[in-house]
Parts: structure tokens; C-alpha cells; sequence
């Protein structure tokens, strides 16, 4: 079984209090658990530091919300690869949603993050997913197919090593409706074939593929359960140590189970 994944998007929330006081309350819940499963926070980018301060020692891994794909340099307002390399993260999200949809972001802008976050060994969520009207209208996989296809457009074989993606269907973000444990496992099976057409089946079957979409400690245990789900990305929930705690206490028990 592939080691799981419960990685925390706290978007734009918390305040520099707020935020150290969340990431001491993980650090100190999980420093004894870390071996069991990857816990990642994701704080905004002016959290990283304090953040990273409260974290260090405990396991728990950092990680940012975007990054921008060119060197540092005349680019006001966007933050280098190298800079989160500097400041301690190991991880960043890409693709979210609401990158896509609120700010125009493209596969071509998707890609060219990809590769520069992984050229310099940072490890990359890849998020993708289809707004309600898409699956209403029964095109999911061709959706699946074109932000997985856009987005690793130039990924060569190399650099989608230890490649993370994340399924999140965007009527599942922020709404409170989850999409059952089925229809993630669906898609994530969608997902892995994709990746097994392009790669090959052994990046087919390693790559870690997490579910996001209102993850809750009621929903976890039996989302995490599915065959082809190996983790979740969680927003709303990651915001609180009393609803992330028991997200990730049902991916150790995921992991329990198949020992
Ligand atoms: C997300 O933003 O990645 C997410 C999954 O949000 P939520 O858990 O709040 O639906």
C-alpha cells in the first residue's frame, strides 16, 4: 500500500496568530504519529516562516498554496520556486480550483509550474476536477483527460516521479456535498489509467492520487477506504486541530487496516 496523504489548504484564512497557534496545536498532536502517514500544511505565503517554526521537529511537513514558475526577479507579487525552497517548503499545491476558475489560471500556466516546482525537487500536488455542469453533462473524463493532459503537457517521465494529484470535484469544494466514496474511487481509477497511458504502469500505480471536496471527520474513514484513493486534501476542515485531527487519524487507520 502507498503511504498516505492528508495534506491541510488553509486558502486565505487564518491570521499570524492564528496560524501559529494551529500549526504548535498539529505539531504537537502528530509528532509521535509522522511515521504513519505524510501530514502537510499549507498556510498563505506570509504564514510560512512563523509556520514553519511551530512545525519543525514534528513531522509535519510545509507546504504553499501556489508559486509562480519563473526565477526570482522583476515579477511583482509572485513567489519564486527558490523562495519556498528558502523558507522550508517541501510541497506546493497547483492547479487548485480557485486558481482555475476566480483567477483565469490555464493548463499552460499549470504546466509551466509543474515542471519549474519540480525541476528543483519540490513535490507537486496537481489538482483537477470538474465543476457540476461537466458532470451533469456526463463529461468528467473528458475533463480529467484535458486538465491531466494540459497540465503535464511537457512532464517528462522523470520529473512526474513522486508527482502527487489530487481529485477534487469542484461542486464538492467548500459546499459541504461530498462526493460519495464510488464516484471518487471512479475517478481516481480514471486518473490512475491516464497516468498508466502516458507513463507506464508502475507511475500508473505508485502516484499518489488524494480526494478533496468538503472531507470531513464523518466522510474520511470511508473515502480513504477506496482502493485508489491514498489520502486527502482538505480545506475547510484543515482549519481546526478538532476536524483535521480525526481526518487524519482515519488515514493511520487506513494504513493500519492493510498492514
Ligand atoms: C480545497 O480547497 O482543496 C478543499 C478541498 O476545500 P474543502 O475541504 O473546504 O471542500
Amino acid at each position: 500500500m502507498k503511504r498516505m496523504m492528508v495534506a491541510g489548504n488553509w486558502k486565505m484564512n487564518t491570521t499570524s496568530a492564528s496560524a501559529v497557534q494551529l500549526a504548535g496545536q498539529l505539531a504537537a498532536a502528530w509528532s509521535e504519529h509522522h511515521l504513519a502517514v505524510d501530514v502537510l500544511a499549507c498556510p498563505p505565503f506570509p504564514y510560512l516562516l512563523p509556520v514553519r517554526d511551530q512545525l519543525a521537529g514534528s513531522g509535519v511537513h510545509l507546504g504553499a498554496q501556489d508559486v509562480y514558475h519563473e526565477s526570482p526577479g522583476a515579477f511583482t507579487g509572485q513567489v519564486a520556486v527558490e523562495m519556498l525552497l528558502d523558507v522550508g517548503c517541501q510541497s506546493v499545491i497547483l492547479g487548485h480550483s480557485e486558481r482555475r476558475h476566480v483567477l483565469g489560471e490555464t493548463d499552460a500556466d499549470i504546466c509551466s509550474k509543474v515542471i519549474a516546482a519540480r525541476d528543483a525537487g519540490l513535490q507537486v500536488i496537481l489538482c483537477v476536477g470538474e465543476l457540476l455542469s461537466e458532470r451533469e453533462s456526463g463529461d468528467m473524463e473528458a475533463v480529467l483527460n484535458r486538465q491531466l493532459s494540459g497540465g503535464l503537457a511537457e512532464v517528462s517521465d522523470t520529473l512526474v516521479n513522486d508527482l502527487i494529484i489530487a481529485y477534487e470535484p469542484v461542486w464538492a469544494i467548500g459546499t459541504g456535498v461530498t462526493a460519495s466514496p464510488e464516484q471518487a474511487d471512479e475517478a481516481h481509477a480514471f486518473i490512475r489509467q491516464h497516468l498508466t497511458d502516458r507513463y507506464g504502469a508502475e507511475v500508473g500505480a505508485s502516484t499518489r492520487i488524494l480526494y478533496g471536496g468538503s472531507v470531513k471527520p464523518d466522510n474520511a474513514l470511508s473515502l480513504m477506504r477506496q482502493p485508489n484513493v491514498d489520502g486527502a486534501l482538505v480545506g475547510g476542515a484543515s482549519l481546526t486541530l478538532e476536524q483535521f485531527q480525526p481526518i487524519i487519524e482515519a488515514a493511520v487507520t487506513v494504513t493500519q487496516e492493510s498492514d
